[in-house]
């Protein structure tokens, strides 16, 4: 129950939005120091409120990085009924709303998205949280931000690397519930119509929607996710989210069809789709064992047993399904070879 608004120039007029939803102005902003020069000082100037920016990167999601922020909203005077905006991609929008569930036992924010990942993907669905050594996402809330802020221009300095990063997400969309969204993301598309970014919005919002709290059916979009991060801390962060994520649809892809419950050709169509869009499908060099290591430490695992989402054809997903251990590692080495 939060507006999330997808408008070109939005963030020019962030005070009116923010009176014509009720909200009060903001006390601080939390950004990155990419993202500080090219959107987060004009936002703090705007408003004329304080910035702070961390250092970027998936390095930052720790415990630590949180405890300074705290410092820093206790050395601005931040109550319980102070507002902070998070502005800057998926790490900056995890940690900052982190910060913002569990500083007083709960402060509000806004989040606004600038890289293409965390527009259709990071800012819905109100998780938040940060990395422990042992795995991603290892500490964390759900603390839905007041409103989510969505300004295509933001995306003009994205670095072309980062921005087919977010790819992966959108054809990870296209292959939960939506195969027109699949079949219409090409390399002829890009950068992205806002009606597609739309369309790849909708898809996690119908799902986060129906389950809020990853009962049921927000488990689907764990696809990809369950090698993907696994494969993500063997790189030692070296590989981009999105980039392992890539990797871990067509790892799932082939456990899908290995285990006969996708169409067979799937994986095929998974990967030539991901390599139009000159993201990877393998990656050499890492430990399957290790890779697997790194996945027991998944937070879908339930007694000991890992659930995978695994899609069945583009466009629909089984959830809660578990896999047998060495089916499972020889699909891992696939991706590695
Ligand atoms: P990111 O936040 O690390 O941003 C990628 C890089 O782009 C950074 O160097 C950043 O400084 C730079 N950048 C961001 N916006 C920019 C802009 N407009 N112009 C120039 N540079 C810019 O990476 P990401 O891919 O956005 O997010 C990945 C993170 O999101 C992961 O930690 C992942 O776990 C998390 N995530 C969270 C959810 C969720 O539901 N909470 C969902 C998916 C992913």
């Amino acid at each position: 129950g939060y507006p999330l608004i997808l408008g070109v120039k939005a963030l020019t007029y962030l005070t009116s939005m923010f009176n014509n939803y009720g909200l009060p102005k903001p006390d601080l902003i939390v950004t990155d120091t990419n993202i500080a020069p090219l959107w987060g000082n004009n936002l703090g100037q705007q408003l004329s409120i304080p910035v702070l920016s961390i250092p970027d990167g998936e390095s930052q999601k720790t415990l630590e990085a949180v405890s300074k922020i705290y410092d820093q909203f206790l050395l601005h005077d931040l109550d319980r009924s102070s507002l902070i905006l998070a502005v800057g991609g998926g790490v900056v929008g995890d940690i900052a709303g982190f910060a913002a569930a569990t500083y007083m036992r709960g402060m509000r924010w806004v989040n606004i998205p600038t890289t293409l990942l965390s527009m259709i993907d990071a800012s819905i669905g109100g998780k938040v949280g940060v990395d422990l050594p042992q795995g991603k996402n290892m500490i964390g809330a759900f603390h839905p931000p007041e409103m989510v802020l969505a300004d295509p221009e933001t995306l003009d300095t994205l670095p072309a690397h980062e921005y087919n990063a977010g790819l992966a997400e959108i054809i990870k969309h296209g292959i939960i519930a939506d195969a027109e969204l699949f079949s219409l993301v090409n390399i002829s598309s890009l950068p992205l119509s806002r009606e597609l970014l739309q369309k790849a919005l909708e898809v996690k919002i119908n799902i986060v929607q129906r389950d809020p709290f990853e009962h049921t059916e927000r488990a689907k979009l764990n696809l990809g996710h369950t090698i993907g991060h696994g494969i993500e801390a063997a790189s030692n962060y070296k590989l981009r989210h999105g980039e392992a994520i890539a990797i871990g649809l067509y790892a799932e892809a082939l456990l899908a069809e290995h285990i006969g419950i996708a169409d067979p050709g799937l994986a095929d169509k998974v990967e030539k789709k991901l390599t139009s869009l000159s993201l990877p499908t393998k990656c050499p060099g890492l430990s399957p064992l290790r890779i697997r290591q790194l996945m027991a430490t998944d937070k879908k695992k339930r007694s000991g047993n890992l659930y995978f989402a695994l899609p069945t054809s583009i466009g629909t997903v089984e959830y809660d399904v578990t896999v047998e251990e060495d089916i499972l590692i020889k699909t891992i080495e696939r991706v590695i070879n």
